[in-house]
């Protein structure tokens, strides 16, 4: 028997395999599955090329657990190794510069096991030892067995192995007796290896019989070695990109569309890349790429590889090109994955224009599913926003699309403002805001349905996109003064009469969190709406962005903002004008002699403040300081009476708060015990 020492530069690679990764343990049932996988794919080739003569016989890998000795063996009828090539390939490690990578890739064992060549050696992270028995296909060759207890000290010595090929059998440790469970294994081969081009059995098919179940005489295969991806397009039908999209997501919703990928220059990249119906949450969807490296899983973090965007995409990625044993940070960097990545975002584009092109009406069908992962595209790859402007869509509220090209043509002159500016009318919400989305309808405009994810973002970068063009919804004004053709009509009521009815309404406005109302008047067209509630674009964008971000700073404040609405009387309304006459009949005797006064009390304080206006404030007699005061006291005071005239007769006058309910109502801000009373008073109006 011989005796040797592995020969590393460093101290010992043990402990370094022990000690640094206790992350990813699992990944070496990976690596040497994948071995077992190459030595019989190197002996197929030998074969092929008449440099083996032997019987092929039965290639499958086998992966066993023996829980009584405590072992995991897996075994492969490949090329063997002989004792030259033990020292060679598996006592021969290169290990320079390790400490000063080690501390950097402490945490990354992918990283650590790709840059010293350890899949084998990544058996020790769950082992107290490993023994390898093999027989080369070489003839006049003879068996080797291995051993080694995790120092770095081996055995090697001749034995006798019936069969060509080779056992790796692990001896675990105390630690990781888990990996000795069945469902352990069989979890993790489907994971690592169900599309690895070799058969790999996994103890035998079980049947449920006499109620349990057991094993029977067919091998438990747990791979597909002939994968969708691996082949040609034109050898597959649409079903079979289906089936195989079931076989990545057993759970998902048939696909919208696949891409399959073929590439083998300047990179090698194959894969299917499917359009998931996309729901609107985003997040739920990410993380459904799978990488794998020649049918080996690596695994199903893309984003490095990928636009981020891309991510939203579900499918298999296989290259041997994308470095996959380095760091994250360092992928980025990386030629090969920067042209992979746009190689992939052209293909992806030029798929989507290809049906956009063939098939117009199946791209509407599907477009309210592919929208959110277009506009993502859009919003956050300049590149693919050039691409996506000739096919994204824009959705009205009668369920018609447009191109922006077409929209731009239906409402360019139509919605074009007194300013040459074109508004782009909009709703988040049919439903809450149908009274506005009429009022624009029988204007003879047009109004878009964005009530989607990303709508407010795709918003903001249509505007900078488009020339001389808004976007307003619906409700932030007044249809008139949303697209202003020529100068608003002047409000007919004066300014006491105004302020009357602000008095009037605000005594009867309800308390809804912290919204926050403002009355004002329009001289609308008689035949509208007599009062209705508007909110402002400009601070209602910025909410909902803040909402959005949940960022801090300008964003922040304007979330902390209260709710703030217009309430919009229209002046030319006959129901306004009754209640304004009402009010009139009702509270002028009782206004008249108040409103008298506060004339008379106001022409005070204007003269003692002329006569204060060169003076310092020093210069001002204290007895006429005290007079300003108790003259401003009085006003506060008269002011209030008149006040509570105008509250008692609004207090009195139903049609004030069913006015106001009206206008609540159709913003969807009437709700409980306010809505109660409205539906009861309108019963009591009529
Ligand atoms: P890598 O596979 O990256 O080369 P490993 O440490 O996993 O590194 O394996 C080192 C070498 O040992 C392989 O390249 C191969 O030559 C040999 N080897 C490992 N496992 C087997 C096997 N099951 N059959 C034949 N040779 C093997």
């Amino acid at each position: 028997m011989a005796k040797g020492n592995i020969g590393v530069t460093s101290d010992n690679i043990f402990p370094v395999i022990k000690k640094f990764l206790y992350s990813d343990h699992e990944i070496f049932l990976r690596e040497l599955v994948s071995n077992a996988v190459d030595a019989t794919q190197k002996l197929k080739t030998l074969g092929s090329v008449g440099e083996f003569n032997g019987e092929l016989g039965d290639l499958t890998v086998r992966v066993t657990i023996d829980k009584e000795a405590g072992t995991l063996t897996i075994s492969d009828r490949g090329i063997g190794m002989t004792g030259e090539e033990i020292n060679k390939y598996i006592n021969q490690i290169a290990f320079s510069g390790a400490e000063e990578f080690l501390e950097k890739y402490k945490n990354d064992a992918q990283a650590i096991i790709g840059h010293f060549g350890l899949g084998f050696y990544s058996s020790f992270m769950v082992s107290k030892q490993v023994e390898i028995f093999t027989q080369s296909h070489k003839e006049n060759t003879t068996a080797q067995h291995w051993s080694c207890d995790g120092s770095p000290e081996f055995d090697l010595e001749e034995t006798i192995k019936a069969d060509r090929g080779t056992d790796i059998v692990l001896h675990i440790d105390d630690e990781n007796q888990d990996f000795l469970e069945e469902s352990k294994i069989q979890g993790l081969l489907t994971k690592y290896c169900k599309f690895l081009p070799i058969e790999i059995a996994f103890g035998k098919k079980k049947e449920w019989k006499d109620g349990k179940n057991v094993d029977t005489e067919n091998d438990n295969i747990i791979n597909n070695t002939n994968p969708a991806w691996t082949r040609k397009p034109a050898d597959l039908k649409d079903e079979d990109y289906t089936a195989f999209y079931h076989e990545l997501q057993p759970m998902g919703e048939d696909p919208l569309f696949h891409i399959h990928l073929n590439v083998d220059y300047p990179f090698n990249l194959t894969g299917i890349l499917y359009f998931p119906k996309i729901k609107n949450n985003i997040e739920m969807q990410r993380n459904k790429i799978q990488l794998y490296c020649n049918q080996v899983y690596v695994t199903d973090h893309v984003e490095n590889i990928v636009p981020e965007y891309l991510t939203l995409l579900h499918g298999v990625i296989d290259s041997p090109d994308i470095p996959l044993n380095v760091s994250r940070s360092y992928l980025q960097s990386d030629g090969n994955v920067k042209k992979i990545s746009s190689h992939i975002t052209k293909k992806v584009a030029d798929r989507l224009t290809e049906i956009f092109k063939a098939d117009r009406l199946q791209f509407e069908a599907k477009w309210d599913h592919l929208k959110l992962f277009i506009q993502y595209g859009m919003l956050s790859d300049e590149k693919f926003y050039e691409r996506g402007e000739k096919i994204a869509l824009l959705k009205n509220v009668d369920g018609k699309y447009f191109t922006f090209e077409e929209y731009k043509t239906l409402v360019g002159e139509n919605q074009k403002d007194k300013n040459d500016e074109v508004i782009y009318l909009y709703t988040n919400n049919a439903d809450e805001q149908y009274s506005y989305i009429q009022n624009a309808k029988d204007k003879g405009y047009d109004v878009l349905s964005m009530d989607g994810q990303l709508d407010v973002h795709v918003v903001s970068q249509l505007e900078q996109k488009f020339e001389k063009t808004r976007f307003v919804r619906v409700d932030s004004d007044v249809i008139e003064k949303i697209i202003q053709k020529d100068e608003v009509a002047q409000v007919s009521f004066t300014t006491d009469e105004r302020n009357a009815l602000i008095s009037v309404f605000e005594s009867q406005l309800p308390t809804i969190g912290k919204t926050n109302f403002i009355i004002t008047f329009e001289q609308l067209a008689p035949t509208t709406t007599p009062i209705f509630i508007t909110q402002n674009e400009f601070m209602r964008r910025m909410k909902d962005m803040s909402a959005l971000q949940g960022g801090g700073g300008m964003m922040n404040f304007y979330g902390e903002m209260p709710d703030s609405y217009n309430i919009v009387v229209n002046a030319a309304h006959p129901l306004v004008g009754k209640l304004l006459a009402d009010e009139e009949a009702a509270c002028s005797a009782s206004v008249a002699p108040i409103a008298t006064e506060l004339i008379e009390v106001e022409a005070k304080i204007n003269k003692l403040k002329d006569s204060h206006k060169d003076k310092k404030d020093e210069e001002i007699p204290s007895a006429e300081k005290a007079e300003l005061e108790d003259l401003q006291k009085k006003i506060d005071g008269l002011t209030a009476d008149k006040k509570a005239i105008f509250k008692a007769f609004a207090a009195e006058n139903k049609q004030v708060r069913q006015l106001l309910d009206l206008a609540l109502l159709a913003s969807n801000m009437l709700k409980g015990e306010a809505l109660a009373k409205f539906v009861k008073r309108s019963v009591e109006l009529m």
